[in-house]
């Protein structure tokens, strides 16, 4: 039996399965194109109609032979997806159905990405309007979840983006206390739905310094207890890192630590709670949230992720890693890690298309181990997986932000 905790599965493989692709290749010899079962243009230019669920092997095979896939388009579509470039705004053009032209005027509708309309020497002065627990009773550490008024100012930001916090006082020189980013928790339409408010998720910072003394964060620990009604000093927005594709139907796994659910919570509300808000964005893709958690009582936001999971169980696919409580096949702790050896097969599947997007957020110290474990992994397939991480990269595919 598996020991895992898994709320709802991803169930419409075969919407997948059906979609079909023409990889238009070239650099193939002849000699190695005899083998193979599809025609050869005088050009040097082959064109392979290549199912779904074939795409890993055809790439492999293509790459086996010397050949170089220069576009993939999927068919019944007149815009080629170039190869090299399959960033989000490319993405579009990958599912199955022609474009209408209200789709058409949709694409070229571009939001600009917002960035340092408030800076640290002109704050903007926000109000705390909510300050809530989020570990149960019993969980490890405090996480807060903070709500801002932005009503009197023009700071706006989008879904994957930071603010900073200066924390009023000084620092040991003297100094006045530098700003602390914070990944944004809610959509850019805010809790309220109004625009008129950002929500931040808290984890109060506590460690033993050498001498053995309980030290408590500045920032941290002043925005867990701020009282509601006080003013805060506020800058950004900033990132570009972390946001989301526009592409409605784009796989999006998200692998999470901690506080680091953060920007995955705001993709969530985006993709299933805010749809009437957004007819723009109606996401039918699949996103996929690993959330590492030492306790149970420490899953953040745990009851609007498995309602989400629930109402959603064909789109959104929920997996808890809960370190302290759950154990891998071979009795090891379960992190976030260990779920994504578990799942490898499924997710270097789902990497290989071209619309599939990878996060990570959350704590330094969950990088590392991550990487380690898609380099086994992906060893163990036959492919290099700093190639394809940097592949990724170059294609807008691959966002990291740990902190
Ligand atoms: C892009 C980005 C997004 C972020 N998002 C979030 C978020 O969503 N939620 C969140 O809670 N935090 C987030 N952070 C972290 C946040 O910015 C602060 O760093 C964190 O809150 C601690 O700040 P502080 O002022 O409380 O701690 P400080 O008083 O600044 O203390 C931090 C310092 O303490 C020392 N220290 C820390 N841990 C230890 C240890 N175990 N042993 C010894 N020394 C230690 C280090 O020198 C460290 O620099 C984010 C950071 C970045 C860069």
């Amino acid at each position: 039996m598996k020991k895992f905790n898994t709320v709802k599965t991803f169930s419409n493989n075969s919407v997948i399965e059906e979609r079909r692709f023409l990889f238009e290749v070239v650099g193939i010899s002849q000699q190695g194109s005899n083998n193979l079962d599809y025609p050869i243009r005088q050009s040097g230019t082959s064109f392979i109609t290549v199912p779904y669920s074939r795409m890993n092997q055809e790439m492999t095979r293509i790459n086996r032979l010397g050949g170089k896939i220069v576009n993939i388009t999927p068919i019944g579509i007149n815009t080629p997806v170039q190869a090299q470039s399959l960033s989000s705004s490319s993405e579009k053009t990958t599912n199955n159905k022609p474009m209408t032209q209200a789709q058409e005027k949709k694409e070229k509708k571009e939001v600009k990405v917002p960035v340092n309309i408030y800076r640290p020497k002109n704050p903007f002065m926000g109000k705390c309007i909510e300050n809530y627990e989020l570990v149960a009773e019993g969980g490890s550490g405090t996480v807060r979840h903070l709500t801002f008024d932005l009503s009197d100012g023009d700071l706006h930001y989008l879904e994957g983006q930071s603010i900073g916090i200066i924390p009023p006082g000084e620092d040991e020189k003297g100094k006045p206390h530098k700003l602390r980013l914070y990944s944004i928790a809610s959509t850019r339409h805010g809790d309220n739905l109004d625009d008129k408010t950002v929500s931040l998720c808290v984890r109060q910072l506590e460690y033993q310094n050498e001498e053995g003394e309980t030290v408590q964060g500045v920032c941290s620990t002043y925005l867990c207890n701020l009282e509601e009604g006080a003013d805060v000093a506020i800058t950004g927005p900033v990132g570009k890192e972390m946001l989301l594709p526009d592409d409605e139907d784009a796989t999006i796994v998200m692998l999470a630590t901690g506080t680091g659910i953060a920007p995955f919570r705001a993709f969530l509300w985006r993709m299933f709670k805010e749809r009437e808000l957004n007819p723009d964005y109606q996401f039918k893709g699949l996103a996929w949230l690993v959330f590492g958690i030492p306790y149970t009582q420490n899953i953040l936001y745990k009851e609007e992720l498995e309602k989400m999971a629930e109402e959603y169980s064909d789109n959104f696919r929920l997996t808890y890693a809960i370190s302290r409580e759950q154990k891998t096949d071979d009795g090891g702790k379960m992190y976030v890690q260990s779920r994504v050896s578990e799942y490898a097969d499924e997710l270097f599947e789902l990497i290989q298309k071209p619309n599939t997007h990878v996060y990570m957020c959350g704590l330094k110290g969950m990088e590392p181990p991550i990487s380690e474990t898609f380099t086994a992994e992906a060893e163990k397939r036959g492919m290099n997986w700093d190639e394809m991480r940097k592949q990724m990269k170059k294609e807008h595919r691959w966002h990291v932000e740990v902190y």
